[in-house]
């Protein structure tokens, strides 16, 4: 069983298995989520600065 991810837009903050009235992280509304499945799809680049600062920060 797979759990339900919801992702933030506003600040890229990933939920898994849960789906909080506001982002603990920066607060934005419900309305500001969608699942990872349609971030995947489109939102694709989203992901991508992410992953170069966190090997930015590990280097
Ligand atoms: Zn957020």
């Amino acid at each position: 069983m797979s759990k339900e991810q919801y992702v933030c837009l506003v600040c890229g903050y990933n939920m898994v298995g849960f789906h909080p009235e506001t982002c603990p992280f920066c607060g934005a509304g419900q309305e500001r989520f969608i699942t990872a499945d349609e971030c995947s799809a489109r939102y694709r680049v989203a992901a991508t600065p992410v992953n170069e600062k966190v090997t930015r920060l590990n280097s």
